[in-house]
């Protein structure tokens, strides 16, 4: 288990200034406990044993917090960072030999709630030196956001700002990191250079194994007074307790093509998705409910060589473009890019088998229980053909069929719905008023 963790917490606060009262940046007050004490709670509920604290502006105070709190009982690390003009990247670079071989990387003005074991799994189990915590958020136009592979490799960032004519995938960098120190032991910073985000990650995506590791939990940047308001508003609501994944969450499974777009053939172009207009509004109100909501799709076109997973892709981010719109989002997109009948042309050979993923088979919503912790009995799934019905019988999940796209008329499996709904907009509103 990884049992050190660095905040990064050098900055000056210029921004908080109307909050902070005098008080150095970390110690600004959220609902009457500062974040620094925030952040070190959440990280001790974690197992971490270790906190080394990069600090710059008011040094002295800080120390005298820290004592003045015993320590929380941890072994703390209180150093001053002389320099405060090195950023993120110089200040972690210069205290490499204060780390660990394994150690968390925290910036000192976030809020979190993060299931750091999980976080670690991910991290090992995918063999990286470096993982990165992503998620979607509701503003990714104004946002760094990073693209990942489908083996969960980061292969590009897209700073801010973006091109209005490009799609881009919804997966925003939250400044929570798992890093191998041997890794990272031998970089020297060019002149320039000061920002692990901005410089030194996307230079070592070619060199390093850089993973995104993609999560629903709560994790905001509160360094201005709006998002601090923000923060204690999701605070108060129990959005930042409820958000770790150590506990059991309720989601909403979505298929694609019949359900929030219109049926239009087999999709394989962009130009050809359009969403009804219920979708956004619908998905908005189940977050709002505190559900996870996630797409459920089968994509034989990628199989069938009439779709790459690249154009696949670009379908999936024109639709979360659009939901950003409305300040919504997926939480994650699954999609399944078999098919198991060989003979066609163009057909890409390898995709061509009978796997586990593929509606009516329901591997696809087994994978986002065991990633997001999902509570079978809170969870549904919303479709409009049998194999959807079939899929969430199987998972124990109860189902709703609704009217639109296939309708259930497929005839192909034979699973009844638990409810039937005329589209997603009354299923959506059928699950909140079912759960009250
Ligand atoms: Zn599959």
């Amino acid at each position: 288990m990884i049992k050190q963790a660095v905040i990064l917490a050098g900055g000056k606060g210029t921004r908080l200034r109307s909050r902070l009262k005098d008080r150095p940046k970390p110690l600004v007050d959220i609902l009457g406990v500062s974040l620094l004490e925030r952040q070190i709670l959440a990280l001790k509920k974690n197992s971490i044993k270790k906190i080394l604290l990069l600090v710059n502006y008011k040094y002295e105070e800080i120390v005298s917090f820290c004592k003045k709190n015993k320590y929380w009982d941890l072994d703390i690390n209180i150093k001053l960072d002389e320099d405060g003009k090195v950023g993120t990247a110089g200040a972690l670079l210069s205290s490499i030999n204060f780390l660990d071989d394994i150690f968390l990387v925290v910036y000192g003005d976030t809020l979190f709630n993060i299931d750091i074991e999980r976080f670690q799994k991910f991290h090992n189990l995918n063999k990286a030196d470096i993982t990165l915590y992503l998620h979607p958020n509701d503003h990714p136009y104004d946002s760094d956001l990073v693209e990942i592979n489908d083996q969960n490799r980061v292969t590009k960032f897209h700073n801010y700002p973006h091109n209005e004519n490009f799609f881009y995938p919804n997966l925003v960098n939250a400044a929570f990191y798992v890093i191998n120190k041997e890794s990272i032991v031998d970089i020297n910073l060019e002149i320039g250079e000061f920002d692990l985000a901005k410089h030194l990650f996307p230079k070592l995506i070619y060199k390093l194994k850089i993973i995104g590791y993609n999560s629903s939990e709560y994790i905001k940047d509160c360094g201005t007074p709006e998002r601090l308001d923000k923060c204690e508003f999701d605070l108060k609501n129990g959005l930042v307790e409820n958000s770790s994944l150590k506990l059991k969450q309720k989601a909403v499974f979505i298929d694609r093509d019949g359900t929030i777009n219109f049926e239009n053939g087999f999709i394989s172009s962009p130009k050809q998705i359009k969403l009804y207009n219920f979708v956004a509004s619908s998905i908005f109100n189940l977050k709002k409910e505190g559900f996870l909501v996630f797409l459920i799709t089968n994509q034989p076109v990628v199989a069938r060589g009439e779709c790459s997973i690249e154009t696949l892709n670009q379908i999936h981010w024109k639709i979360e473009k659009s939901l950003s719109k409305s300040k919504t989002f997926f939480d994650k997109i699954y999609y399944c890019p078999h098919h198991p009948d060989s003979g066609f042309p163009g057909e890409v050979k390898y995709l061509k088998i009978k796997c586990n993923c593929r509606k009516p088979e329901n591997g696809m919503i087994e994978k986002a229980i065991k990633e997001y912790n999902i509570d079978r009995e809170k969870s549904w799934f919303i479709g409009d053909s049998t194999a959807d019905l079939a899929a969430s019988f199987k998972s124990k999940v109860k189902s709703i069929l609704v009217k639109t796209g296939n309708a259930g008329r497929d005839n192909k499996y034979n699973y009844k719905p638990n409810y039937v709904s005329e589209n997603l907009e009354e299923a959506s509103k059928l699950i909140i008023n079912r759960q009250q």
